[in-house]
């Protein structure tokens, strides 16, 4: 074992504090990487305040990772020290059941192993994520990044650049579409960009009247203020595809109403609260309604090419890791423009009289 310096929350009301845990040293098929940056996806947020209800205490956030390899065990073959590195929300899956075989590894039958709060199949804890300065992680789940992105901006990739790069491309997202993304956050500012890249015409649904420019800059053809009903009556009936990111309530049917026949509206945001549907919604016009995790192992590797090729990353608020508590309460208020990602080189000294 080895010690690693991290941020833990403790319980679901107390902030996150430094923390002191210890990593495996590194089996056949482990990489330990020494974790330059980590993003701050709302679902770090979710799980530290235990919004979902599924958290264990110390819970250590952070899936959004990109480090270099600083160790390799003796089976290692895709990498070797040095490397520049990344992982996702997921850390190991079964790998032989057909979600699995599909590499669609986040819906693997007996659960993946997800980056942090998710049964740890070799210390027989609870996994630990990336608000850490390192991480002991299978070959199999991590990927390259591409040498010409910057690597600080490159971490959101990991989470918010999956999770909306997979089911633009799952439902085919592309030229003479007309597709919307609702809310402009860490998941809305991503969605922008690979919907704009894949070629669709792109509108953006916010509550925030500020973030209009930035809305264009990103990629959106269009803005709508969400709370302007005559401004949402004019979309009405009009979008081939809807991506909603939002991470709190709010009415899904004014979207549904917003799709053509056979449109479909996928949920990516997770608001802790269920979303009521009302039935006349997806009725008229053979609406559907869909939803999307992340993304498996060979499509995030894909994304993360993909990014490499068209010189994609995110818009980011570089943090020391003392401000993550401020941090949380600025995404609570739509206030990040549009990702806060963590230095883990202010880690060090953080520990002193923990
Ligand atoms: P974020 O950066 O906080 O962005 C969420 C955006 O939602 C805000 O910027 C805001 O955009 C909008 N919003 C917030 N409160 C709202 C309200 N009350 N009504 C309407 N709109 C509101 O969060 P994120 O990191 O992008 O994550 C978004 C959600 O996706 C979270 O629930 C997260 O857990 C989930 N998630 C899911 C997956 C998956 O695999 N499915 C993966 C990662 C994250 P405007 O200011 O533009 O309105
Ligand atoms: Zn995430
Ligand atoms: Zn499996």
């Amino acid at each position: 074992m080895r010690a690693a310096k991290a941020y833990a929350a403790h319980s679901a009301s107390s902030p996150l504090v430094p923390f002191a845990l210890q990593r495996r040293e590194p089996l056949p098929q482990d990489v330990r990487i020494d974790i330059l940056y980590c993003g701050v996806c709302h679902s770090d947020l979710h799980q530290a305040r235990n919004e979902w209800n599924a958290t264990s205490y110390p819970c250590v956030p952070g899936h959004e990772i990109v480090g270099k390899v600083a160790q390799v065990g003796s089976g290692v073959t895709k990498f070797k020290p040095g490397d520049t590195v990344a992982v996702g929300c997921m850390v190991d899956s079964c790998r032989t059941c057909p979600s699995c075989e599909d590499g669609l590894e986040q819906h693997c039958e007996h659960g993946p192993v997800f980056t942090y709060n998710s049964p740890d199949r070799h210390s027989g804890g609870m996994t630990y994520g990336g608000y850490a300065d390192s991480i002991v992680v299978d070959e199999a789940f991590v990927l390259r990044v591409p040498e010409k992105l910057d690597l600080a901006a490159a971490a959101p990739l990991l989470c918010a650049g999956i999770t909306t790069y997979s089911p633009l491309r799952h439902w085919r997202v592309g030229p003479g579409q007309r597709v919307g993304i609702v809310g402009l956050g860490g998941l809305g500012h991503m969605a922008l960009k690979f919907a704009h890249a894949f070629g669709a015409e792109v509108v953006l649904f916010t509550t925030s009247p500020g973030k209009a420019e930035d809305a264009r800059r990103l990629g959106a053809d269009e803005i709508v203020v969400s709370k302007d009903a005559e401004a949402m009556a004019r979309q009405a009936s009009r979008f081939d595809f809807i991506l909603d990111t939002v991470s709190a309530p709010h009415d899904i049917n004014a979207y549904l109403n917003l799709l053509k026949r056979d449109g479909t509206l996928t949920l990516v945001g997770v608001p802790p609260e269920g979303l009521p549907v009302m039935p006349f919604s997806l009725i008229g016009g053979r609406r559907q309604l869909a939803g999307s995790l992340i993304g498996g192992i060979r499509e995030t590797q894909e994304m993360l090419d993909f990014c490499g090729e068209h010189g994609i990353v995110c818009d980011i608020e570089l943090i020391p890791v003392r401000q993550i508590n401020e941090a949380f309460e600025r995404l609570l208020k739509s206030d990040v423009k549009y990702r806060f990602v963590i230095d883990m080189a202010t880690l060090g000294g953080e520990l002193a009289g923990n």
